[in-house]
């Protein structure tokens, strides 16, 4: 019998951590339902008869600018591309829609983003930067959220074939960004290449023997946010990059950053086309569902709509997408959990080394206070890793 990972005393420190992020993921659940539900019931008609008095009220009041010539072909193009008037409303209510959720949650989302990680050691962020990254987060969403909204409900205006149409571009889509990821995660940290020496001549020979074609391996500046240690593959083929943070490297040794590594080469490995397919199915089970649900929706005239393209339809969406998240996240994250047991055997094929995987392993469950044993409920629910208990059992296992 091993060592057991915590003491009595780390272990307590450890459940005070994670009993308040399950009992957050239980209720997070319970309220988005009631969330939804109100917005639904009760918000979607005065929400919407707002946003098109103060679309209106900007129409009016913007005259001079809109005879900008700039302006006059963008505003132009953008009617176009809607189908007619009454574009300005829609934006605003997808907006505002995605706003007063995020403001609800704000307390939450501060409590749990900041306080919390502050009080177990996890967070070096200050208040401002945590504020500064949130608002960050928010504008891209929104925007996304906008340009998806507007592209959605255009589409539909035009054509009843536009969940095909849809389903079609967005799987292109899916495959394409998997190979930007590399530039994405530069949007809130530095990144630097890691240092020529024995780490990366050790590191550059390991992804050699595992097959794994990279265009570079680098350090992201995370430590001033988080003191958890971090590494992961972005990007495919000739834009993989191997990303170390550097609160990793500060606290492992040479020889377990290997192992961390062969880990994540462990993933390479993995045959990609299910995956895909999967993803491709579940969209366009989703876009076919989302389609029936606006022609029940215009046929009723639920919150008062007379079209299936009726941007009060939206909420009705993101409601769906939310169900059918839930409904498939013990599927999802159950394989993921057999992915990492498959990449945990094959970083101990690779590196040979059962003893420095193990010992990675415990340092990672001190540094980012894993639980080792979690509820089988949080487990079976939304765990995308095995147990760490039961990983340090299956490397030390001979
Ligand atoms: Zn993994």
């Amino acid at each position: 019998v091993s060592a057991p990972i915590f003491t009595a005393d780390e272990l307590a420190q450890v459940k005070a951590y994670v009993n308040p992020l399950y009992a957050r993921l239980a209720c997070n659940i319970a309220f988005d339902f009631l969330l939804s539900f109100l917005l639904l019931r009760f918000g979607v008609r005065p929400l919407y008869a707002l946003c098109e008095r103060a679309a209106g009220r900007i129409s009016a009041g913007s005259g001079r600018v809109r005879r900008v010539p700039v302006v006059r072909v963008v505003l132009r193009a953008l009617e176009r591309l809607w189908g007619g008037e009454g574009w300005g409303a829609a934006l605003l209510f997808a907006l505002l829609v995605y706003a007063l959720v995020e403001v609800i949650n704000l307390p939450i989302t501060y409590y749990f983003g900041f306080v919390h990680e502050h009080r177990f050691g996890l967070s070096n962020q200050t208040a401002w930067a945590f504020w500064r990254d949130t608002l960050k987060a928010f504008v891209m969403v929104a925007t996304a959220l906008g340009l998806l909204a507007f592209g959605l409900f255009g589409l539909v205006r035009r054509t009843r074939k536009w969940w095909w149409l849809l389903g079609i571009a967005a799987s292109a889509a899916m495959l394409v960004s998997s190979a930007l990821d590399p530039y994405r995660s530069r949007l809130y940290y530095d990144q630097t290449p890691l240092a020529e020496g024995a780490l990366r001549g050790r590191l550059t020979a390991l992804l050699d023997r595992a097959h794994v074609e990279f265009r570079d391996i680098v350090v992201e500046k995370t430590s001033q946010d988080s003191n958890r240690v971090q590494a992961y593959f972005a990007g495919q083929g000739p834009t993989r990059t191997i990303v170390l943070n550097d609160a990793l490297l500060r606290a492992m040794s040479d020889d377990e950053v290997v192992a961390v590594v062969a880990h994540e080469a462990g993933h390479v490995q993995e045959p990609r086309w299910p995956n895909r397919l999967a993803s491709v199915a579940a969209l366009f089970g989703f876009l076919f569902v989302i389609d029936r649900l606006f022609r029940r929706g215009a046929e009723r005239r639920w919150f008062g709509v007379s079209s299936p393209a009726d941007i009060r339809l939206l909420p009705l969406v993101s409601f769906t997408f939310f169900v059918l998240r839930l409904a498939l996240m013990p599927a999802s994250s159950a394989l993921s959990r057999e992915r990492e047991r498959a990449a945990d055997r094959y970083a101990i094929a690779l590196t040979q080394d059962r003893a420095t995987f193990a010992r990675m392993l415990t340092k990672a469950a001190h540094i980012d206070r894993m639980d080792p044993d979690p509820p089988r409920w949080v487990v079976l629910l939304a765990s995308s890793h095995p147990p760490i208990a039961e990983r340090i059992a299956a490397a030390e296992a001979k």
